[in-house]
């Protein structure tokens, strides 16, 4: 007779923010047991950072500025990390210049070439904007906010490179989360609360795994597939794409990926570039560059200039849209009617799953960012205490 397979209670697909957030939450506030499943080999899914070979905290699957609106996600995160504040800025070269973005008084002076105030920029962008009641698309928000000359230099042709779609065939949201204004200010995002995980998110992500003690099982490079079948449990949450839970039945949902570059410097070659870049162990002058009209990449990440690493040397990821395939990472779910319509089915038959929870930027198919997939993760845990 073969030996009976372990039992726990709960099942969760993927230890990213989403996977980590219900596991922690379920050992510690509910004292059940969890075998928490990913198929890579580290935890933290795409906020995953770590030290690369050269010395330097790298974000490899792209850079994740921390930010929310929401002070009960701070408060939970907090019991993992303490933060250090940034103010991220970004630049749009374009054309030999180097443009202050997002489109603000700086940008608008910079194309006039003059000195303005927030009541030119104001009238002129009234003069300027196209009268739109109800933007229904990327093209629109934009247009509706600046109007043409500004959305063809700094969105159009990012946009196509980044999702090869127009902006006409995404949904508002994506154009509308950048943040357009008429003062001084700099930030690229919006929200109240922006800061790093002081000691990086890999420090946050092991702590929220030492809050679980034995009643987590964590195991890496393990595919759902193998322990679905391996353990008995009594409730699953899947954070993975929904798409390849269901074995694609409705056809695969469009995502894009992405492909990144690394280039490292010594601080013996980046003296060379301490005049572009401002100041001495830095590539360049800001913590991301876009090109939405030049080069094949979108923008040039230099993590360093958030997380404030105190080192002499320097990498620098070069950030390449690709279009998805097996194999590849499904790194976003693309925000548009058509692919709306394919995500519904999966949705409704989703919902038809008795004691499973879907969870995350993949498994609702959302362009999610980090705090909310743990917002979302701890309503959801909220439902499942509950029940159980
Ligand atoms: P993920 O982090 O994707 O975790 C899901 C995990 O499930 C993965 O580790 C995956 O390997 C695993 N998995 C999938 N299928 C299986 C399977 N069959 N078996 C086992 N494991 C499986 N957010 C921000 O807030 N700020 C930013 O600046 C920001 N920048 C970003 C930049 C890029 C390039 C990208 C791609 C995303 C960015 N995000 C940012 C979004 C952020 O990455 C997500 O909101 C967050 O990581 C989602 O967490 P999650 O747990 O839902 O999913
Ligand atoms: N975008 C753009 N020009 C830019 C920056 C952003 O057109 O210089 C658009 C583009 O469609 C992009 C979206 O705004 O995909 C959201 O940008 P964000 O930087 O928030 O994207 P992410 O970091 O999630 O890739």
């Amino acid at each position: 007779m073969s030996a009976a397979k372990p039992h726990f209670d709960f099942l969760i697909v993927g230890a990213g923010f989403s996977g980590l957030t219900m596991a922690e939450r379920i050992t510690t506030q509910l004292g059940k047991t969890c075998l928490l499943v990913e198929k890579r080999n580290h935890i933290g899914g795409n906020a995953h950072d770590r030290i690369n070979d050269h010395g330097v905290l790298i974000h490899p699957y792209g850079p994740h500025y921390f930010r929310t609106n929401s002070q009960r996600i701070v408060d939970y995160l907090s019991q993992f990390t303490k933060w250090h504040p940034v103010d991220y800025e970004i630049r749009v070269s374009d054309g030999g210049v180097l443009w202050q973005f997002p489109i603000n008084l700086n940008t608008f002076e910079q194309f006039l070439g003059r000195t303005s105030t927030t009541d030119e920029m104001e009238k002129w962008l009234a003069e300027n904007r196209t009268p739109i009641a109800n933007p229904a698309n990327s093209e629109e928000v934009i247009l509706s906010q600046v109007g043409r000359a500004l959305y063809e230099k700094f969105f159009e042709g990012y946009t196509l490179k980044q999702w090869n779609r127009h902006p006409r065939d995404l949904d508002a949201s994506v154009c509308g989360r950048i943040p357009i204004r008429t003062n001084r200010d700099n930030r690229y995002l919006q929200e109240n609360f922006q800061a790093l995980p002081a000691d990086g998110y890999e420090s946050l992500f092991r702590n929220m795994i030492a809050a679980c003690g034995d009643l987590l099982t964590l195991e890496l490079e393990t595919d759902f597939r193998k322990s679905a079948t391996a353990i008995r449990y009594d409730h699953l949450i899947y954070t993975g794409p929904v798409d390849s839970f269901f074995e694609h039945c409705h056809g695969p949902l469009p995502y894009r990926s992405l492909r990144f570059e690394p280039e490292s410097f010594t601080a013996t070659q980046l003296k060379e570039r301490s005049e572009i870049s401002g100041k001495q162990g830095f590539w360049q002058s800001a913590m991301q560059i876009n090109y939405p009209n030049e080069e094949s990449f979108t923008r040039i990440v230099e993590i360093k200039h958030a997380t404030r690493q105190d080192c002499p040397q320097t990498t620098i990821v070069r950030e390449y849209p690709d279009a998805f395939e097996p194999g590849k990472e499904p790194y976003y779910p693309i925000p548009a009617p058509d692919t709306q319509a394919i995500y519904a089915k999966y949705r409704e038959l989703a919902a038809t799953q008795a004691n499973t929870t879907f969870l995350g930027r993949l498994a609702t198919y959302r362009y999610y960012n980090m705090d909310q997939v743990t917002g979302m993760a701890l309503t959801k845990f909220d439902h499942i205490a509950a029940k159980y």
